[in-house]
């Protein structure tokens, strides 16, 4: 097996983005995506990166099946296609359904589909991704890795909302949590790298990036999140708003005299670091822009930590006690200032922060960043691709 390699797709509705991993190695042999997929264009571009190098093609057609199309041919200039093992796909809702990635058979790939309702921008692409690598390289195991998988461990008063009952019977509304491969992976990685004991450990993981969600994990368990039925529930994010008064919607639907639909696609696309600082969701720019004087961006970041900060001792009540708190994604791996002014918040869970270990990014001190008499902080670098590439290694016997 250590010689197999694995194919590790994220089909989108308008971007199929691709790692090859030989499973002795986590560094991807060759990644890339295809992007400009389903728009009017009747082009798309293919671009990868192998050997450290950046390549790209034009792609003739522009939907997922020429993109997929595009890439198989690829692999098989390259030598690659026939020592491919099997293919591990993202998919972004498995419902009540999946509790940990499956084998897809067509009994999975239905289920799949029964949850596009859940998660209609992201479902019918990730279930397309499936069905098309079943028609090009049949027989190759297909194996689906879920975000909301890692969750299902949830207890029910952890993930119902207070609504009335048969809402959640009939037609499934509850909590269901998202990024859970990587809240997994960094969970893992921070029990191997703080020496903590598998089977009794209690974290909270902030995975931090365009999306932000943070975990409660006891023992290797999801507990509680901060997202929701959908991924604008929980904590600020790039353009999305997070938790807002329920009664938001109609109170905005009458004063701007707009739908329910328009409100909702405020709350998500204009919203966040990016309606706050009326600048930027990206928090690169918004850190930058801060220093320099910025108020608003100030206030956006500062909004962003305090509401994080808030969400972690929340999620600390769930686990009993810390034993450590986790910083993954873009924001979380390369934000100080984020880190910094989340941290100062928590002086009631034992968080100080070392600032020298905190600028480098803890890199030098097994990711930890916090001071030796401090609950413990730490960095730790998320790979979903990976994560997704081993449970497809495992599920195939690997
Ligand atoms: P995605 O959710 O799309 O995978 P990422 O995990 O790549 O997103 O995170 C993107 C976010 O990380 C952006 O807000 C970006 O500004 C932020 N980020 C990346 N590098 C830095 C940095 N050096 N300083 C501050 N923010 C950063």
């Amino acid at each position: 097996m250590a010689e197999s390699i694995v194919l590790v797709l994220n089909s989108g509705s308008s971007s199929l983005k691709f790692s090859l991993f030989c499973l002795n190695s986590q560094q991807a042999l060759l990644s890339g995506l295809a992007d400009r997929l389903g728009q009017d264009d009747p082009e798309a571009t293919l671009s990868w990166k192998a050997d450290g190098q950046k390549q790209s093609l034009t792609i003739a057609g522009a939907d997922q099946a020429d993109a997929l199309k595009a890439l198989l041919n690829l692999l098989k200039e390259r030598g690659m296609a026939d020592k491919i093992k099997a293919c591990g796909h993202r998919v972004v809702h498995g419902g009540e359904y999946f509790y940990e990635s499956v084998l897809v058979d067509d009994l999975a790939l239905d289920k799949i589909k029964r949850c596009i309702e859940l998660a209609p921008l992201h479902n019918p692409a990730n279930a397309l991704g499936i069905e098309e690598m079943q028609r090009l390289f049949p027989g190759l195991p297909q194996v689906a890795v879920f975000d909301t998988a890692f969750h299902q461990s949830m207890p029910k008063e952890a993930y119902l909302y207070a609504l009335p009952y048969e809402l959640y019977r009939d037609h499934g509304v509850r909590r269901y949590g998202a990024h859970g491969t990587s809240h997994k992976y960094v969970a893992q990685q921070a029990v191997k790298q703080l020496a903590l004991d598998p089977d009794n450990h209690a974290l909270v993981t902030a995975h931090l990036g365009n999306g932000c969600s943070a975990t409660a994990v006891l023992n290797g368990h999801s507990v509680d999140t901060t997202m929701g039925m959908t991924p604008l529930e929980g904590l600020v994010m790039g353009t999305r708003s997070g938790d807002i008064d329920p009664s938001l919607h109609q109170f905005l639907s009458e004063k701007l005299n707009i739908g329910i639909a328009d409100v909702t696609a405020m709350l998500n696309k204009k919203s966040g670091l990016l309606g706050v600082s009326e600048l930027s969701n990206d928090m690169r720019t918004l850190c930058d822009a801060a220093e320099q004087g910025n108020e608003q961006a100030d206030l956006a970041v500062h909004l962003f930590c305090y509401r994080l900060a808030k969400s972690i001792c929340a999620l600390a009540m769930p686990l009993g006690r810390l034993d450590a708190l986790v910083f993954t994604g873009g924001i979380g791996e390369n934000a100080l200032r984020v880190r910094e002014l989340t941290l100062a918040h928590l002086k009631l869970l034992g968080f100080e922060l070392d600032p020298a270990l905190n600028a480098t990014h803890g890199r030098d001190n097994n990711g930890l960043i916090s001071t030796a008499t401090s609950s413990k902080a730490v960095v730790i670098a998320t790979n979903e691709e990976w994560a997704i590439a081993q449970d497809t290694a495992r599920l195939i016997g690997g």
